[in-house]
């Protein structure tokens, strides 16, 4: 009896340890300094996609994640923490950024990821950095040519889940259905099947996705302005001044527009003013 009593006791000793060491380990997100710990190991952290061609999509052949964004991050950590800092890369989609930076697998989200009064309830954002708009991508020649054509013909538009874009089309054109995919590759192999008339985003991404597939145009305009903002945990205030003022500094020096035409000097018709705005 001793014996089981004493072997009970190691038990809950070893089991109450464990819950400290794993307590100790996994400090909440708001709890810790993203900033500090930052400047210590000279990394940051960032969300990026990996599904959207111009501002993060990977490249099968050497297992890089490139684009707009992942090259304005880059920039960004070297301004904030010096040249020899890192910009360490972990892909989200739309409905995985914001859970990821909640379990602080990532410091910051980096991906066409609209500021918007909902999503500032839950976290924080940087200045805008690219100023979108949500936009329309059909077949050439289709008989949709904007969102009115969408509603009257009651069509089916296809977006992408965790995507502002799939409540504002519902609210834009409500007689559409609305079909939602996981990513951005598999929204753009279902509007070529034919699984939608539409496919609805921002333009910025759509003008990615039509340079890739020419049979396929950006059509009637914006419909919802969609500024992009860096998301961060709602606590990490000096992380996100210096983030803030890194972008300044980015755009005074020219980097920023270098930037933004190393990336859209493809797309005929790039509204770089537009996209620029703050
Ligand atoms: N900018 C929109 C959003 O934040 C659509 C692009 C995306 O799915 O990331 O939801």
């Amino acid at each position: 009896m001793k014996k089981l009593i004493r072997s009970l006791g190691l038990l809950l000793s070893l089991v109450a340890l464990t819950v400290i060491v794993s307590a100790c380990g996994s400090k909440p997100l708001s709890a810790r300094n993203v900033y500090q710990t930052d400047k210590q190991s000279k990394t940051i952290t960032w969300g990026v996609k990996a599904d959207t061609r111009l501002f993060g999509l990977l490249d099968t052949k050497d297992g890089k994640i490139k684009g707009f964004e992942v090259d304005l991050a880059t920039a960004l950590t070297k301004q904030m923490l010096g040249k020899d800092a890192k910009a360490k890369f972990i892909q989200v989609t739309s409905s995985t950024r914001m859970p990821m930076l909640k379990n602080g697998n990532i410091d910051a989200i980096i991906a066409t990821m609209t500021n918007t009064p909902e999503r500032r309830k839950q976290v924080a954002f940087s200045n805008t950095y690219f100023y979108a708009g949500q936009s329309l991508l059909v077949k050439r020649g289709s008989s949709i040519k904007n969102v009115k054509d969408l509603n009257r013909e009651k069509g089916t538009v296809l977006g992408v889940v965790g995507s502002d874009s799939v409540e504002n089309v519902a609210k834009v054109a409500p007689n559409a259905k609305v079909l939602q995919l996981t990513d951005y590759a598999q929204a753009m192999t279902a509007l070529k099947s034919g699984q939608g008339q539409a496919l609805t985003t921002d333009n910025g991404i759509l003008y990615g996705m039509s340079v890739q597939n020419p049979g396929y145009e950006v059509t009637g305009g914006t419909f919802v302005s969609e500024p992009y903002g860096i998301a961060m945990d709602k606590n990490q205030t000096p992380f996100r001044n210096a983030t803030n003022k890194a972008l300044t500094e980015l755009r005074q020096n020219g980097t920023y527009d270098k930037l933004l035409h190393k990336w859209f000097h493809n797309v005929k018709g790039f509204d770089y003013k537009e996209a620029a705005k703050e």
